[in-house]
């Protein structure tokens, strides 16, 4: 599957927001607006002016958004999150070249806040895996005690766990099984 740079980098934002979230198995990550401000300096998401506890709030509710889109069990359903995203993002589709990059689409509005800025670019970065027919590649992570997100951009849509060294190790996630299986009986 052919991803554009963009699209892929929006992914990533996606990913990276869902696991600051405690359901992939540790404390919220997002907590105050200082770590909202390290978030946005980390993904360079741009034109972000001062954030306040406003933002931090209304950036919790697009990462549940985000959230719901990974756990929807088809298409339709996916899509259905996805146009409400970005709907209430207001998109204002842009061609830009900036700071160098190629050409690339911009879909946040000239002023948007993070939230809609997330919203909009992210939410786009999504609808472009649903359209593609891709949808199941938006993953949670099969090993016991994790469930971050991931892309699965492996060719044959193969994989279960995220980047984490312990998740990866097959072996490890069954000696857990297997000590777990111990326990019960
Ligand atoms: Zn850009
Ligand atoms: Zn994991």
């Amino acid at each position: 599957m052919l991803i554009p740079h963009d699209t892929r980098s929006a992914l990533d934002t996606v990913v990276d927001l869902m696991n600051t979230a405690p359901e992939s198995g540790q404390d919220d990550k997002l907590t105050d607006v200082e770590a909202l401000y390290d978030f946005v300096r980390m993904h360079m998401v741009s034109g972000v002016g001062e954030l306040t506890q406003r933002d931090l709030k209304a950036v919790h509710g697009i990462r549940t958004l985000f959230a719901e889109v990974f756990a929807a069990s088809d298409s339709r359903t996916a899509a259905e999150t996805i146009n409400r995203l970005v709907a209430a993002a207001g998109t204002t589709p842009q061609l830009t070249d900036h700071d160098g990059h190629d050409w690339h689409v911009h879909y946040f509005a000239p002023g948007a806040s993070v939230a809609d800025h997330l919203a909009a670019d992210c939410g786009m970065a999504l609808a472009f895996i649903v359209v593609a027919g891709e949808q199941e590649r938006l993953r949670r992570c099969e090993a016991p005690d994790c469930g971050r997100a991931f892309v699965d951009l492996s060719r044959n849509r193969s994989r279960r766990y995220c980047d984490s060294r312990t998740c990866g190790n097959r072996l490890h996630v069954a000696a857990y099984r297997a000590r777990r299986r111990e326990a019960a009986g």
